[in-house]
């Protein structure tokens, strides 16, 4: 049975499957590898997933929804027309497409995958990833970290690495750093950490109200009012911030509060500098977990051999240079840094299928974060509660079991319901409660009797809490693992009957789908005396699509390239694929 490996992104997801002794990408219905990470619910109430979603994005951004990857492990709902979905859902038509896309090219039904998620994830936000995998009809047989996943790709193809090695991975909406040591083909992580809430599209945003102060305006109050125009005008600050690798200036217009450009109005020009002033306190905030994660290695910055680039983000100049500067080396991007991961998901199926190209590969990972239990603390003769107790430390390799023991608070107490948090903070509420196991048996007496609390934590992120009571010989057991710990059998069976009820666009249909969703974003761009041209030309267009009959859409889909390319608009379908 192929296990697939899929990196599910905050801005881009792909997979990847690991075949003839090495990971290959699979191509989306575009012929792209790259799919967007972006819903959108039609009109009519079909899901659309992908490239089609994002052209949308534009036009219809009450459609639409994006960077759902960072309400993970919430339950914080989404509303798209009239239907709201949480991001487990959304993430999990993400999933649906990539797994329609490898089925179509392997020609086999998949239904097991490796998800990679950013290091940093907490075990919420994992279990709301396993979720949504099941959601789509996947069994998730392992979690891994995006990281990690890359270092995989780099340790697959470098055999004669041996290395401390720092990943740094910035994507859309997450950044990561990851140290680890490469020994022949063995791999070691040795500490992990990150920020869950900082990413590229935060310098897209940050461009956006830059822009915005520049024509005398609050990016707060443009959102509330004119979602349109801001949503416009990020699309523009995307294509320029991409452009600014390559040029020194780029011009924007505003957008007009309906969401149209006007070329007639005086644009701003906007100087790689300038931009890079802007960007300097995020790039600021990338330096302290890279600090917190050399320390948790107990290294210094000068004994790191080399820096890893992954994610789309690091292709950023200001970043590259900001990281030269300050861990005093030119960082690397030898593989493709929107890809490395998803291959890196690919071989970690392989390890887990046993593949004999792999057979020589080992791979140790640490945990994120510290796990423990919530106590009270004597204080002036008083018992105090609601503290954290740590029972294993954050960057411990995994697999890890500890032990620790604890002891009752007061006289005649025969229960205690044990409170488990993930997390730094020294007060338990601070943290993240994963679960609770409630302890009873414990025979009447003096308080401080003894109770003995072992935590195994694995590579899934599967924690298994195990309390002795040594006076009664009782032993408890929790798995706290579930899909989502406030959720009960009967509300995921809620969920899965809601999707099975979702219409999703259909896959051989998407490409003109595509092709019309683009043209009508760059209708907001043509200048007025061809707009009504090409309003025409999509009339003929949906009109084709609407016959079902191939040679008669296929027909009027050529034409409206042609339009497009002699007027000088790019749609690359299938160019990176
Ligand atoms: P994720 O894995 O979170 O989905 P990706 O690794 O695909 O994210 O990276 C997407 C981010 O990378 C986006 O915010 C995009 O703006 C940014 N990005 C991609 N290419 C460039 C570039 N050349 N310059 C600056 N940013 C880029
Ligand atoms: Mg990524």
């Amino acid at each position: 049975m192929t296990i697939i490996g899929i990196d599910l992104g905050t801005t881009n997801s792909l997979s990847a499957v690991f075949e003839s002794e090495r990971p290959v990408l699979i191509p989306s219905a575009h012929g792209r590898y790259l799919t967007p990470s972006v819903v959108a619910r039609l009109e009519d109430g079909q899901i659309l997933v992908g490239d089609a979603a994002k052209e949308l994005r534009v036009t219809k951004p009450h459609l639409c929804a994006s960077r759902f990857k960072r309400l993970m492990g919430t339950q914080e709902a989404i509303q798209l027309g009239n239907q709201s979905f949480t991001a487990p859902e959304l993430s999990s038509f993400v999933l649906r497409s990539l797994k329609s896309d490898a089925e179509k090219f392997l020609s086999k039904t998949i239904s097991k995958a490796v998800i990679t998620v950013p290091a940093y994830f907490n075990d919420l936000q994992r279990r709301a990833t396993r979720f949504a995998g099941e959601l789509a009809g996947l069994e998730v047989v392992r979690v891994i970290n995006e990281p990690t996943a890359a270092a995989l790709t780099y340790g697959f193809y470098d055999r004669d690495l041996r290395k401390k090695l720092m990943v740094i991975d910035l994507g859309g909406g997450t950044f990561d750093v990851t140290i680890m040591e490469v020994f022949e083909r063995m791999l070691e992580i040795i500490a992990s950490a990150g920020e869950s809430m900082l990413g590229g599209e935060d310098f897209t945003d940050k461009m956006a109200s830059n822009v915005l102060m520049k024509f005398g305006l609050q990016s707060e109050v443009v959102e509330h009012k004119y979602p349109l125009q801001l949503a416009r005008l990020k699309q523009k600050c995307e294509e320029a911030k991409l452009k600014l690798l390559a040029t020194e200036a780029v011009e924007i217009s505003l957008p007009s509060q309906s969401g149209d450009v006007d070329p007639s109005k005086q644009p701003v020009s906007i100087h790689r500098d300038e931009f890079e002033k802007w960007m300097e306190p995020l790039l600021t905030r990338l330096m302290r977990p890279i600090e917190r994660a050399i320390g948790d290695a107990n290294l210094d910055v000068n004994q790191l051999d080399e820096i890893l680039l992954v994610g789309g983000a690091t292709r950023m100049d200001c970043l590259q240079k900001f990281l030269a500067s300050r861990l005093k080396r030119k960082p690397l991007c030898q593989y493709n840094p929107d890809e490395v991961v998803a291959m890196g998901a690919a071989i970690q199926a392989a390890l887990i299928e046993d593949n004999a190209a792999v057979e020589d590969m080992v791979m140790t990972d640490v945990c994120p974060h510290t796990l423990g239990i919530e106590v009270s603390k004597l204080f002036g003769g008083e018992f105090i509660p609601g503290y954290f107790e740590p029972i294993i430390h954050r960057n411990t390799t995994i697999p890890v079991s500890k032990e620790k023991q604890f002891s009752t608070v007061s006289a005649n107490q025969t229960e205690v319901q044990l409170r488990v948090y993930q997390g730094e903070g020294r007060r338990a509420e601070d943290n993240l409660l994963l679960g609770e196991l409630k302890v009873d048996g414990i025979p009447l007496g003096r308080s401080g009797a003894p109770f003995d609390v072992r935590f195994s934590y694995d590579p899934s992120g599967i924690l298994e809490v195990e309390v002795v009571v040594p006076q009664s010989g009782k032993t408890h057991r929790a798995v706290i693992s579930h899909p989502d710990s406030r959720m009960n059998p009967k509300q995921v069976e809620q969920i899965v009957r809601k999707l099975q009820k979702v219409k999703f666009y259909p896959r051989d249909l998407l490409e003109n789908k595509l092709l019309l969703s683009y043209c009508e974003r760059i209708l907001g761009e043509v200048p007025i005396h061809l707009r009504e041209e090409l309003n025409g030309m999509l009339d003929v267009f949906e009109n084709s699509l609407r016959s079902g009959d191939p040679s008669f859409y296929e027909l009027a889909r050529n034409q409206l390239r042609i339009w497009l390319s002699s007027h000088g608009f790019t749609f690359d379908e299938g160019s990176d694929g």
